[in-house]
C-alpha cells in the first residue's frame, strides 16, 4: 500500500526504532502513548484490518511477537493488555492491522 504510514514504517521508508522485528512482524513505540508502555505490533504485510486477514498464521505471528515483546519488557509480573481496534466502531484510526500492547498502569474496564 503506497500511502500507508505503517507500511512505510515496516519497510524502512520512515526511519523507526524497532523494539522487535522478525521476518513477518515489527514492533515500535506508539507516537501518542496511552500508558507508560504502549507498543504497536504490526504485520509487515498490509491488511486493512483483522477482518481482511486471509491466512490464520498471521495471528500466530502477531500474537507470538507481542508475547515475546511483553516478556522482553518484563511485563509478566504486573500484567499488560493487548488490544486490536477494528473498524470504525472498534476505534481503528490507522487502516493497517496493528496490536496495541499496553502496560505500566492500572487499565480501566470496560474500555470507553
Ligand atoms: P488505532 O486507533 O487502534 O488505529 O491506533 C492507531 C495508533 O497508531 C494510535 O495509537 C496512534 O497514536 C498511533 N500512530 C499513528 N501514527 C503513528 C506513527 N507514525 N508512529 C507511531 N504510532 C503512530
Ligand atoms: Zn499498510
Amino acid at each position: 500500500m503506497d500511502d500507508c504510514i505503517f507500511c512505510k514504517i515496516a519497510n524502512g521508508e520512515i526511519p523507526t526504532d524497532f523494539i522487535y522485528s522478525d521476518e513477518n512482524v515489527v514492533a515500535f513505540k506508539d507516537l501518542n502513548p496511552q500508558a507508560p508502555v504502549h507498543v504497536l505490533v504490526i504485520p509487515k504485510k498490509h491488511y486493512k484490518s483483522g477482518i481482511f486477514v486471509d491466512d490464520p498464521a498471521v495471528w500466530g505471528q502477531l500474537m507470538g511477537a507481542a508475547v515475546k515483546v511483553a516478556r522482553e519488557l518484563g511485563l509478566e509480573q504486573d500484567g499488560y493488555r493487548m488490544v486490536i481496534n477494528t473498524g470504525e466502531q472498534g476505534g481503528q484510526t490507522v487502516p493497517h492491522l496493528h496490536l496495541h500492547l499496553l502496560a505500566g498502569r492500572n487499565l480501566g474496564w470496560p474500555p470507553g
